[in-house]
């Protein structure tokens, strides 16, 4: 028997792994079995190339539990080690600089694990000692024991052992005992085990019976040995691509929409197949992430830094050795090749999905409502994804025509250039709520978006942000975007100057009054400011007599403060809409035609105030004969007009699908009334 130190050249190696390696515990098992299934491999090679000449025989690699000996096993038959292997490899764990690394990541059990090799040692985490029992191929060596009990010093004897290959004993410690329960283990292989390439076994398969779940004569494989995205892309069907999916994920049962398969071997290596998901609501996103391999073992499914965040609404797997896996998150956002694999991720997928577009169109367009989220969010969120995504990006117009942006400012640009030559884009977010301004506007022929995307009021920022217009008269032509109720139509695509409203100040004053009586107050604090103003526009003839409007800038500067934080201003800002008078209906006319004048005595205003405060210190007297001083004015009045004013006001809200519940009810009834 030789007893020794293990050779760890400045620090003592258990403390730290007992002491700061307690956030990532459970990785012990991974590297573990990563080291069975690596000695497995190399059997394997070893075997191809005729170096090892026996029967490689049963090549599983077993974890076993036993709970009365409290112990948790991993049996491989692989190439197994000698005493003097052992010895190189396990008892001489000698680095450099430790104290320095280990303070910096002390938190980080990966990245301590990761960058001094020491898989093996992670079994310590959870066990009081650890065994080794090995028996190289090599014909002549001996098996040999290993133990330690989590101190510098180890026993090693020879052994006898009936199997080629190694096997590692935890006997696992007192705090550490749900490392022994079946289901435990069983999740953890399933977490970073599912896609190792070599059969990991535990225990049988179960199956039902008289009512009881009872063990088979079958292996519990774990694992799917041949996963989907090592294999290559011809060699594969949409089928393959679907089962690995629901391999990926086992509780989805939505297919996807369609995949990517990424397979790049310069200047990194990476393969993984990715996913455009069916987004049916947020926990969706979240509960299937792409997943992160090293060699086919799970590392990770918090891919952040890694794919950039607007491809995290994907699911799939990203399998690379050249990440840089057992180093700090700090540290991967500025790797080189992170960059790099993050930048060749985003140029794959949007030219993969610019081939779909362009070699099946109908296809592309119904998948459009499900990836529309995703594509606007890496427009938004990434400069390149933007400029390739131009090509592919849809918008859709109320009848159900897609087109590109691009083509479809080619199709309207003729009817929709206004006077001063620039391009102005009707959009609509609910086609039911405008469809009178819908109606109004293909009758001028114009053509309306439908614009209802929980992105879109940022896209046609950003659209309009990026258009390059053509230069005419060293003016460039601008791209607007127009919600179709967001003002009266000529006024949102003028064509020629705008009528003058022919009414005198009182006239409008008059009418202004007469309106303002019948509109909604600000809603549930009746100290709130109007939220409607009264405008007027001499509009034509045959459009509808009073409208509702509501302005473009304030409505999407606060629909952007929902997901934008600097915009929290206008997101606390009353809405606001204009009730605009349309002075050359005749209805309209009418009433001014019906207004009568009075002339009325009213203190001097404004002026006088004015006067009175900046002379401050001004006597009580004074302020009285102030206010005594009267003038004549002429007012207009709408006296007895009162119901048809309240029924074009309630048409105007009508005709923007904003009359609802009793103010709804009370025009049916004064409606009644006016027809009798
Ligand atoms: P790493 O796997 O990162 O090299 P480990 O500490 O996990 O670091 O293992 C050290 C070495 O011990 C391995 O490189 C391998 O040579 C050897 N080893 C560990 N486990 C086994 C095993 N089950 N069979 C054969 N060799 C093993």
């Amino acid at each position: 028997m030789a007893q020794g130190n293990i050779g760890v050249t400045s620090t003592n190696i258990f403390p730290v792994i007992k002491k700061f390696l307690y956030s990532d515990h459970e990785i012990f098992l991974r590297e573990l079995v990563s080291n069975a299934v690596d000695a497995t491999q190399k059997l394997k090679t070893l075997a191809s190339v005729g170096e090892f000449k026996g029967e490689t025989g049963d090549l599983k690699v077993y974890i076993t539990i036993d709970k009365k000996k409290k112990t948790l096993t991993v049996t491989d038959r692989g190439i197994g080690m000698t005493a003097d292997e052992v010895d190189k490899y396990i008892n001489q764990i000698a680095f450099s600089g430790a104290e320095e690394f280990v303070n910096k990541y002390k938190d980080n059990a990966a990245a301590i694990i990761g960058h001094f090799g020491l898989g093996f040692y992670s079994s310590f985490m959870v066990a009081d000692k650890v065994e080794i029992f090995s028996q190289s191929y090599k014909d002549d060596a001996k098996a040999v024991h290993w133990s330690c009990e989590g101190n510098p010093e180890y026993n090693m004897e020879d052994t006898i052992k009936a199997d080629r290959g190694t096997d590692i004993v935890l006997h696992i410690g007192a705090d550490f005992e749900e490392y022994l329960e079946d289901s435990k283990i069983e999740g953890l292989l399933k977490k970073y085990c599912r896609f190792l390439p070599v059969e990991i076994v535990f225990g049988k398969k179960k199956e039902w019976k008289d009512g009881k779940q009872v063990e088979t004569d079958e292996d519990n494989v774990i694992n799917y040995v041949n996963p989907a995205w090592t294999r290559q892309p011809q060699d594969l069907k949409e089928e393959d691509y679907k089962e690995f999916y629901h391999q990926l994920y086992p509780e989805q049962f939505e297919e996807p929409l369609f995949h990517i398969h990424l397979n790049v071997d310069y200047p990194f290596h990476l393969t993984g197949i990715l996913y455009f998901p069916k987004i049916k609501n947020n926990l969706d996103v979240r509960r299937n992430k792409i997943q992160l391999y090293c060699n086919q073992v799970f590392v990770t499914d918090e891919v952040e830094n890694i794919v950039p965040e607007y491809l995290t609404l994907l699911h799939g797997v990203i399998d690379s050795p050249d990440i840089p896996l057992n180093v700090s998150r700090s540290y991967l956002q500025s790797d080189r090749n992170v960059k790099k694999i993050s930048s060749h991720i985003t140029k794959k997928v949007a030219d993969k999905l610019f081939e779909l577009y362009r070699d099946n169109k109908e296809d592309f367009e119904q998948k459009w409502q499900d990836i529309k989220l995703f594509i606007q969010f890496g427009m938004l969120s990434d400069e390149r994804f933007y400029e390739r995504a131009t090509k592919f990006a849809l918008v859709k117009n109320v009848s159900g025509e897609y087109n590109t942006l691009s083509e479809y400012i080619d199709k309207v640009k003729e009817a929709q250039t206004d006077k001063d030559g620039n391009i102005v884009i009707l959009y609509t977010q609910d086609p039911d709520a405008n469809y009178t301004h819908i109606e109004h506007a293909k009758a001028k022929g114009y053509d309306v978006l439908l614009m209802d995307g929980e992105l879109d009021v940022h896209y046609i920022s950003q659209a309009e942000q990026k258009y390059e217009g053509e230069e005419k008269d060293g003016k460039k032509a601008m791209l607007r975007f127009a919600r179709v109720d967001s003002d009266l139509l000529e006024n949102l695509i003028r064509k020629d100057d705008a009528q003058k409203v022919e009414l005198t100040d009182e006239q409008k004053e008059g009418l202004r009054k007469a309106f303002e009586a019948q509109l909604p107050k600000g809603a549930d604090d009746p100290a709130a400011k109007l939220n409607y103003y009264v405008t007027f526009e001499a509009a034509s003839a045959d459009a509808l007599p009073v409208f509702l409007v509501q302005n473009e800038f304030m409505r999407r500067m606060r629909e952007m403060s929902a997901h934008q934080q600097g915009l929290s201003f206008y997101g606390q800002m009353p809405e606001q809409y204009n009730l605009v008078i349309n002075t050359s209906h005749p209805l309209v006319q009418s009433l001014v035609s019906e207004m009568t004048s009075e002339t009325v005595l009213e203190p001097k205003e404004k002026k006088n105030e004015q006067a009175k405060s900046d002379e401050s210190n001004k006597s009580e007297a004074s302020d009285s004969s102030a206010a005594e001083e009267m003038v004549e004015k002429t007012v207009w009045t709408l006296a007895g007009h009162d119901d048809r004013i309240a029924e074009l006001v309630d048409l105007a809200f009508l005709a923007s699908g904003k009359l609802k519940g009793e103010a709804l009810s009370k025009f049916v009834n004064r409606s009644l009334e006016l027809l009798k």
